[in-house]
């Protein structure tokens, strides 16, 4: 996957080249290049906001800088062969990122990050690149941040680790919270290593027992309470096939 992002603080995206995205990096199953849009400035301020129309507090990012950093963005991952782009805008009015949204956004093969600050971007910049390819208003959560930069972190790491071959384990992320399949709505019940004791707590004996039939059954029953306690609105969520009486008594 090739993944372009275009901010006024290329320096706010360095995390993406340790952990995990470091790692997919550098076996070459993720190409990222991150772009400073005061480039496709033209005053010697390097300006790329200005007032809003119809008055208002702050300011609004002008279609100019945003136009040609896109155009050029584009032209030059087309000119390296990249194909089938799509527009991630990250705003708290966009659609809740959530696991779904993640693995949508991972089946596209090329990404360009439009990360805003101030009031955000002029609406027409997204308008126009709607007609030539998908664009994704994504929000991260229910609270305003300062920009999109830290969004865009967020987005990467969760498309990042369902892209193939960048988890050691591609079972991992079919085992997470809000994966699909049998536990689909549920969140991950809790998890114990070694050592079998520690400050007098021990482990669930069934985890010892060898037998998976029950080893997952109680995965299942654990991570269901956890739903039920941290997010009723998941277990609505659920089919209710999955159910049986034992849940009902829990
Ligand atoms: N005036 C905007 C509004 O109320 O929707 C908020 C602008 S915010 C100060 C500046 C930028 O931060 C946004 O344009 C967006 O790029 C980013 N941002 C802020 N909160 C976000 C969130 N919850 N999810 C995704 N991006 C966010």
């Amino acid at each position: 996957m090739r993944i372009d992002v275009v901010t006024i603080f290329p320096e706010y995206l360095e995390p993406l080249k340790v952990s995990l995205v470091g790692k997919a990096r550098a076996a070459g199953r993720l190409d990222v290049r991150v772009h400073d849009l005061r480039d496709w400035a033209h005053d010697r301020h390097n300006t790329v906001d200005d007032t809003p129309y119809g008055g208002g507090p702050g300011m609004v990012m002008m279609t100019g800088p945003w136009g040609e950093a896109l155009d050029d963005t584009l032209a030059a991952g087309y000119e390296a062969g990249a194909g089938g782009p799509a527009l991630v805008v990250p705003t708290p009015s966009g659609r809740p990122f959530t696991q779904e949204v993640a693995a949508e956004l991972s089946a596209h093969p090329w990404l360009i990050f439009a990360p805003a600050r101030y009031e955000g971007i002029d609406s027409r910049v997204t308008a126009e690149y709607r007609t030539r390819m998908p664009v994704h208003e994504v929000s991260i959560g229910d609270y305003v941040l300062a920009g999109g930069e830290a969004a865009v972190l967020v987005i990467t790491e969760a498309v990042a680790r369902l892209l193939p071959g960048v988890l050691g384990n591609a079972q991992s992320h079919r085992d997470d919270s809000f994966a699909s399949g049998a536990m689909a709505n549920l969140l991950e019940g809790p998890v114990f290593t070694k050592p079998p004791q520690w400050r007098g707590r021990g482990i669930p004996e069934v985890l010892l027992s060898g037998h998976h039939g029950k080893i997952a059954r109680w995965r299942r029953d654990e991570a269901l309470r956890r739903t039920v306690a941290n997010r009723p609105d998941l277990v609505r969520r659920c089919d209710p096939a999955v159910f049986d009486r034992r849940d009902r008594e829990m």
